[in-house]
């Protein structure tokens, strides 16, 4: 198969769906990302802050780059200018810094807040506890220059499909609590649920992801 024919293949998968494929190019060359390119693919994603802007510097200027890893903040500053959507921020001070950085280019960031859904313990993320905490605090509201537009999760890395749907479900739920909530900041518009990888989007889609992250599907493992 081609990447052509991966990414087609997938696409015709998720129209039934209103989701949106993020293409995750991570370690693969410049060269597999333009035939990406070439088959219509604007968005992809990557999880290191080199890899990204080597890429971004390489590609063309229409695409929109997904920070989707675990981002540090004394790099945060390379990404701001040019990214299109942090997936990842597991932090009140990652969030922070992304608030003062993007204030010195008078930019409005779009982040999501990943919450820790699986059962390994390596996995980053927010506990549900520490998100409503935050929210109940209004400690986003003052971030100008941060928008949240909603959550990400990774699910354990499993066979058990039972498994791996309930955490989606559950991360699901608690996107839709916290949609409803009366008291939201501006800043926060719940419209982005990014869950569902290569091994696990058929689910995801099922549990109303908006958005799946598909790297070895499309460009093979690495
Ligand atoms: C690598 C990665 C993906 C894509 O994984 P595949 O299994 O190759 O589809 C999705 N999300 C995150 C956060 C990743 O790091």
């Amino acid at each position: 198969m081609s990447i052509a024919n991966n990414i087609k293949s997938i696409q015709e998968q998720i129209t039934a769906y209103s989701c949106q494929l993020i293409a995750v190019s991570k370690t693969k060359p410049v060269s597999m990302l333009m035939e990406a390119y070439e088959a219509g693919v604007r968005d992809f994603g990557e999880n290191k802050v080199q890899e990204l802007t080597d890429k971004y510097d390489a590609m063309p200027k229409d695409i929109r780059w997904h920070m989707i890893g675990h981002l540090q903040r004394n790099k945060v500053k390379y990404i701001v200018p040019f990214v299109h959507l942090i997936h990842a921020v597991d932090s009140y001070r990652l969030l922070q810094e992304i608030d003062k950085q993007a204030q010195k280019i008078d930019k409005v960031v779009d982040c999501l807040l990943q919450v820790h859904i699986a059962r390994e313990e390596e996995k980053f993320g927010f506990s549900e506890e520490e998100l409503l905490d935050m929210l109940n605090n209004q400690d986003i509201a003052k971030f100008k220059q941060v928008r949240v537009l909603g959550l990400m999760g990774m699910a354990t890395f499993t066979d058990n499909q039972v498994q791996v749907r309930r955490e989606f479900a559950y991360l699901k739920q608690l996107f839709e609590r916290i949609k409803s909530k009366a008291d939201l900041p501006d800043n926060i518009q719940m419209q982005v649920l990014s869950m569902g990888m290569s091994s696990d989007f058929q689910i995801a889609l099922e549990e109303s992801s908006t958005m799946i992250r598909i790297g070895t599907t499309i460009f093979g493992s690495r």
